[in-house]
């Protein structure tokens, strides 16, 4: 080798070693997804919010603005924004799994709080079960911050748990439970435990081992709104909650605690130097739905809103030091502006006129059927209530002949019910009278329905803050866990 060439060979090793050296300092995320950058550079946030709306779409946000604007103006064009909607960024996320186009909120948990794909039913691991993919709120909590996580559906529930739970299946809700309380959370808060002592009620009752573990469990309203961050590590829940551990749907609310109180008592408990991160689930939009009821789709979606007001009253304190980021994990029920019966008119304040959500209605008609029975049934008996309950009043032939038979099919005995096609189609399995009267509500309104499911479509991310310019674009809704987690500072892991 002459001088020339080894000078060269030299510099060659030099430059490779740069080059090495460069690539290995690029954040990995940036390189994930051609075309998408989910690399931020800039000072790492200090305090992230992370609001899920489960369920929530465009269709759920624009119908819900329609709504309010019938709350405050008799001007039928009368629209009034969502906070949320205001943020400076806006993007799209799409939200198949790795084993359908259509999501389960397991595996949209998955992406969003992970960044990984997975199968449906799947939490906080691959397809295969074998690799645990590590949250974001699991590496925020490593990195020194205080973690949250508030639901208004229990906290073993598939959106909440893919930001603390390694599990095969979402059903697996005690072992749900117990990663839980690993989790060395600072704050959970909403609804509580559905299977807190195990399937067969025979194991060791879940809040008693996070007692063992140092958390307090606070059930009394006001002993939960005098919480302080002297109380460390707290799981927060009222003891009358509604049906599967949920909190009420907001429309039945009343003067409970609402998601917006737990949402202010976390930001209480967590604010600290090093920051905190809180991830916020919307979590009955999705039931209500699943239900097709559009009256209580929309009080829980301005509820959700409630809660992400008090995330900018914060963010209005430490604006260069916070992010907001706002989105779903899926679209729910095939919800849309617009129904072939009213085509180019809608009559949103109609759903105003509601006054209870289907689960309460549901109990009137169990009890119908349990003290009238299905010999005395009459449509008639009805007609007063749906008045009052819906501001139901006129009905086609058409319509009273789906009442009719509705209430004939809810007097059956739910256990000896058919569950055909024709009967699935009309009532998805929902109580038939109670589905119908929403059915022909919300089509009077305009609304309309496609499935009892969700649906496959993309969704809207709104982010303001720190980093909030990274949200802008079309992208996978793995690359938004990917966005946040390099906005806050930690490291996607492959
Ligand atoms: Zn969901």
């Amino acid at each position: 080798m002459n001088k020339k060439t080894k000078w060269l060979s030299g510099s060659l090793v030099i430059v490779v070693m740069f080059m090495a050296l460069v690539i290995s300092a690029l954040p990995r995320q940036s390189t994930v997804n051609a075309g998408v950058d989910n690399g931020y550079y800039g000072k790492k946030a200090k305090y992230v919010f992370f609001f899920i709306g489960d369920g929530m779409a465009m269709p759920q946000i624009t119908s819900t603005e329609i709504f309010k604007g019938t709350l405050t103006s008799d001007n039928p064009m009368n629209q009034e924004k969502l906070s949320f909607t205001s943020f400076p960024n806006l993007g799209m996320q799409t939200t198949h799994s790795s084993n359908s186009f259509i999501t389960d909120s397991a595996a949209a948990g998955t992406a969003l709080a992970t960044g990984h794909k997975t199968d449906n039913d799947v939490v906080g691991v691959d397809p295969s079960k074998k690799i645990k993919f590590k949250t974001m709120a699991e590496m925020a909590k490593e990195k020194g911050l205080k973690i949250g996580i508030v639901s208004s559906v229990s906290l073993d529930h598939a959106t909440p748990a893919a930001f603390y739970a390694h599990e095969g299946s979402r059903n697996d809700l005690y072992e749900i439970g117990i990663d839980m309380v690993n989790s060395g959370f600072d704050y959970f808060a909403g609804g509580s435990l559905l299977q807190p002592t195990g399937k067969k009620k025979d194991q060791t009752n879940i809040l008693d081992i996070a007692k063992e573990k140092g958390y307090k469990i606070v059930n009394e309203p006001d002993a939960i709104m005098n919480l302080t961050e002297k109380d460390g590590k707290v799981i927060a829940f009222r003891n009358d909650l509604a049906a599967e551990s949920a909190m009420q749907y907001d429309i039945d609310r009343q003067d409970k605690t609402s998601l917006a109180d737990y949402t202010k008592k976390g930001i209480e408990i967590l604010d600290n130097p090093n920051g905190f991160f809180m991830m916020v689930e919307g979590g009955k939009i999705d039931w209500a739905c699943h239900a097709n009821d559009a009256a209580t789709t929309v009080r829980d979606v301005m509820s959700f809103d409630n809660a992400i007001m008090e995330a900018l009253k914060f963010y209005a304190l430490h604006p260069n030091e916070t992010l907001i980021v706002v989105t779903g994990d899926h679209e729910t029920g095939g919800m849309t502006v617009g129904f072939a019966g009213t085509k180019y008119t809608t009559a949103f304040s109609m759903i105003g006129n509601q006054k209870l959500s289907f689960e309460e209605f549901d109990k009137s008609i169990k009890n119908y059927r349990e003290t009238v029975g299905a010999n005395d049934a009459n449509l008639e008996d009805w007609l007063p209530v749906l008045a009052q309950n819906f501001g139901l009043t006129e009905f086609s032939d058409f319509e009273k002949n789906r009442l009719q038979e509705s209430l004939s099919a809810s007097m059956m005995d739910p256990k000896k019910r058919i569950k055909d096609e024709h009967s699935y189609l009309l009532y998805g399995g929902y109580e038939p009278f109670s589905i119908t009267v929403t059915h022909i509500l919300n089509q009077k309104a305009g609304i309309g329905w496609t499935t009892y499911a969700h649906t496959g479509v993309a969704l809207p991310v709104y982010a303001q803050g720190v980093g909030g310019e990274l949200f802008g674009g079309y992208y996978d809704n793995t690359d938004v866990a990917k966005k946040v987690m390099s906005i806050m500072g930690v490291e996607f892991q492959q």
